[in-house]
């Protein structure tokens, strides 16, 4: 009888051969050795007893006769083992490879290894060995416990037997517990070899050995036949499961890959599994979720009142539900998902589990393209000021423009601005998902009205604590209605005649001033360079320059002198005096107009009226502004206040001086050679744009446009990005033009750093001297924060940015795609945290000492 050698060189250098045609026994015939295994093994063998043992001993069962195949497979730890199979005599042989089904999978089990951890040999693990080669297993022994886990390491054995009769050489607890603590050992059945109790002895309790890590006990036995049936038992019980469950690894690495959102939960509905995607679709951490019932969770109130009672029914009865359901992510917002949840059946054909799988849902009327935001985190840079580019996109590999832009879109849909109406808006989308086509229709027609009707009223109540940022709300965005009467605020109504004097002659505009407005179009422009450079007067030659590559002219039919005499006009008509509101700031309006006119989407969407009316209205938008809030002039119960009854006093009052001057003199009229209607027609695009400006209205703007023009926009699949721009109805290009003239307004936070700070400056200089007039005349003080002597600048600015910038030019960049202008943003707001987190007051950080 014979076996071919079996050579084993442990990890710890000890070389161990086998001779095959020795008798009946497995023991080793050859020893080579590089040390003593007491040595190498020191720990955990307690006698020297095994100085000449080997630590691993290799059996190949032997089922294929006069074989003379050799396996050698070294590893990576230099660990070569060489089996060899050879033939027996037994005639329980087993055939190698046999088939499991884990329901549809189908498996091929490779012939089962038994590893015998036994520190001597004896009849025991004799009777143990030929039960292998019965059975037809592939068996290893082990001498040591350090060598045990380094064999099993190398082949995961499906069994282990442990010799657990004398602790004199090892504890097997502690043996089980070492190979318990390695990943493959999941799978294994490890059965320990006690000894017979005394006949005057209780059974001893198999529990401590179940605490080990053992999966079953096996009482010595060293009959052949006894250790075989033991064996077969096992690999028909527990082997054959464990080996079923290795095959979930597989199927669970395949849900946790997957991207659908998948959850399991039990016959009871609490959950017992959710995916990554599932994690990433609702904003949840799997922790948070498994365990619970599905009860606890927030409900979307956006279903049909029905429709949990309908699924339920559904899938009680063993039935697969499909459809459309609206379910709450973790944040809070509603998100229409499209579920499948099928019923899972076990023993005896009772329900078990119930699978959902789900993906968001895009439809044409929904507002929402899921799919875009799907894995997106917002967080409101208000409350943890983060950088908007760090906002999580889909995909690590997708563009970071689209990323940028995926991450706008989400910031839009999580904006904490929600209006009434869009909440009303929302819920008349989902009941139309769910009502017959005549319902539909009408709940259309109301969608109409509700989006292109004044209806919008932003929830600004007690919406921070800040004083910078109340301050800002309350005196950019009331009327005044603390009016004191009897102040009478002086206007200064012959100003832009008196500046008329001044002769401007622009037949030459100088080289270095042509020169620099070759930059023009780009939007780190240098307009405080241009203010400079042309003595204050940046608004006539970069008005000449921006109307000309217009073709603003000939759009009016109007010559270019008339258009410089207009500027001219215009320009004279603000006030230099003023810090920020002079005709600087309407240069640069008129620039990030002219940019944002110039963005793809932007000019898809508009014609070439709506173009010019942009750039006049740019213009004029401030016109003779008298550096004064209208909260200012409604207390002071100014003259212009009285005129427009309190009511976008100043807005009203450019528009209206914005006309009146240019139709005063034909000299400078640049609609005299347009005909009425599209006089009229330019006429209340551009005053509709001024009155835009008015801040009282900024949320009620910024949420007509999101839910108008970015929600829908959003809902067009993302592969085709540009092929929404067939969205131009009059009343969505009005909306469009409102944003333009918005965000061009309030720009300069999205400017580079040195102009942003330059503006910033300017505004706070211009509130100062508002606050010492109103001190001086024993007016309200509007905005108190912004006193010379304590105001924090940068606390103003991060407040004017976190109220009033952030969301907006979110929307406007998911629109118009301005990448530049967001970054700037981001940067400039860092530049004011960091000021404010210096505890500095100031424009800038205090010169190092
Ligand atoms: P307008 O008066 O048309 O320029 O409207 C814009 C409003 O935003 C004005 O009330 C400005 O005072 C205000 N504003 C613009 N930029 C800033 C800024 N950087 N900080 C605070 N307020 C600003
Ligand atoms: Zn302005």
């Amino acid at each position: 009888m014979g076996c071919a050698p079996s050579i084993h060189v442990s990890q710890s250098g000890v070389i161990y051969c086998r001779d095959s045609d020795e008798s009946n026994s497995p023991h080793q015939t050859t020893t080579i050795s590089q040390g003593t295994a007491a040595t190498l093994h020191g720990l955990f063998i307690k006698t020297d007893a095994a100085e000449t043992i080997p630590s691993v001993i290799t059996y190949q069962s032997r089922h294929s006769r006069n074989n003379s195949h050799r396996d050698r497979k070294e590893n990576s730890g230099g660990h070569i083992c060489i089996e060899a199979e050879t033939q027996t005599s037994h005639t329980s042989v087993k055939v190698s490879a046999t088939e499991e089904c884990v329901g549809p999978m189908r498996l091929t089990q490779e012939p089962i290894q038994v590893l015998l951890v036994f520190a001597k040999e004896d009849s025991q693990s004799d009777a143990f060995w030929w039960a292998c080669d019965r059975a037809g297993f592939r068996c290893n022994i082990a001498r040591t416990p350090e060598s045990a886990v380094e064999c099993f390491l190398d082949k995961h054995h499906e069994i282990i037997v442990i010799d657990g009769r004398h602790s004199r050489y090892f504890e097997p607890e502690t043996v089980c517990r070492l190979i318990r603590a390695t990943k493959p050992s999941e799978n294994t059945v490890i059965l320990a070899v006690v000894p017979q109790k005394p006949p005057d002895q209780d059974e001893p309790s198999v529990l401590p050995l179940l605490c080990a890590g053992f999966s079953r006990r096996f009482v010595e036995n060293s009959s052949v036949s006894a250790c075989y049936n033991e064996l077969i038992q096992i690999e028909h019980g527990e082997v054959r499961c464990q080996f079923k469950l290795r095959a979930c690894h597989a199927i669970f690495t395949a849900l946790e890959q997957c991207q659908e959102a998948v959850e399991i939960t039990s016959e009871d509905h609490v959950i017992q599994y959710v995916n990554p995607a599932f994690e990433r679709m609702m904003g949840y951490h799997k922790g948070e979720l498994i365990g619970k019932e599905l009860t606890e969770l927030p409900k979307s109130d956006r279903n049909r009142a029905d429709l949990l009672d309908t699924i339920n029914t559904c899938i009680k009865k063993g039935k697969e539900w499909q459809g459309i359901y609206y379910a709450r992510k973790k944040s809070g917002e509603s998100m229409q998902q499209h579920v499948k949840i099928t019923p899972v059946t076990g023993q005896g054909g009772k329900i078990r589990h119930f699978v959902a799988i789900k993906r968001p849902h895009i439809d044409n009327n929904n507002q929402v393209n899921q799919t875009m935001c799907n894995s997106l985190h917002h967080r409101d840079r208000r409350k943890d000021s983060i950088d908007a580019r760090s906002l999580s996109s889909r995909g690590s590999d997708a563009p970071s423009l689209q990323n940028r832009r995926y991450s706008s879109v989400a910031r839009i849909h999580s904006m904490t601005i929600e209006a009434p109406i869009t909440k009303v808006i929302n819920i008349i989308n989902a009941a139309q998902e769910s009502s017959p086509v005549t319902v539909a229709e009408a709940l259309d027609r109301v969608l109409e009205i509700l989006r292109t009707t004044e209806l919008y009223s932003p929830q600004l109540a007690s919406k921070e604590d800040d004083p910078h940022t109340n301050d800002l709300v309350g005196g950019l965005m009331s009327d005044g209605l603390r009016r004191l009467s009897g102040n009478e605020y002086v206007f200064c109504k012959n100003m832009s005649q008196s500046q008329l004097a001044i002769p401007i002659t622009l037949n030459d505009v100088p080289p270095s001033i042509a020169e620099m407005l070759n930059d023009e179009e780009c939007w780190e422009f240098n307009i405080l360079e241009l203010e400079a450079a042309t003595h204050k007067r940046p608004l006539t030659y970069l008005g000449l320059k921006i109307f000309t590559s217009f073709g603003v002219c000939d759009f009016l039919n109007c010559s270019e002198a008339t258009l410089r005499s207009w500027l001219q006009l215009m320009e004279a008509s603000y006030h230099s005096s003023n810090s920020y509101h002079n005709s600087t700031h309407a240069a640069d309006v008129l620039h990030a107009t002219a940019y944002f006119l110039r963005k793809e989407r932007v000019k898809n969407n508009l014609d070439q009226l709506d173009e010019v009316a942009a750039l006049i209205a740019a213009t004029v938008h401030d016109v003779d502004h008298p550096g004064r809030t209208n909260s200012f002039l409604c207390n002071a119960g100014s003259e212009l206040a009285i005129l427009y009854n309190d009511t976008a006093v100043l807005e009203s009052h450019h528009a209206a001086l914005a006309f009146q001057l240019t139709v005063r003199d034909s000299k400078s009229n640049i609609f005299k050679n347009i005909d009425r209607n599209q006089f009229r027609t330019l006429r209340q695009a551009i005053i509709d744009m001024v009155l835009a400006t008015e801040m009282t209205r900024h949320f009620e703007h910024v949420s007509k446009f999101v839910n108008s023009i970015n929600k829908p926009m959003a809902s067009v699949n993302s592969d085709c990005e540009g092929q929404a721009n067939n969205r131009n109805s009059p009343e969505n290009r009005l909306l469009i033009k409102r944003m333009l003239i918005k965000c061009a307004d309030v720009a300069n936070p999205c400017r580079p750093l040195e102009l942003c700070i330059e503006w910033a400056g300017r505004i706070s200089e211009e509130y100062f001297a508002q606050t010492d007039e109103e001190k001086r005349q024993g007016l309200p003080v509007v905005m108190p924060v912004f006193d010379r002597n304590t105001c924090s600048v940068p606390k103003s600015q991060i407040s004017f940015i976190d109220y009033f910038i952030t969301d907006m030019f979110d929307a406007w960049d998911a629109f118009a795609s301005l990448p530049g202008l967001v970054e700037h943003l981001s940067e400039n707001y860092k530049y004011w945290k960091r000021l404010d987190e210096m505890k500095c007051k100031s424009l800038r950080p205090p010169p190092p000492s």
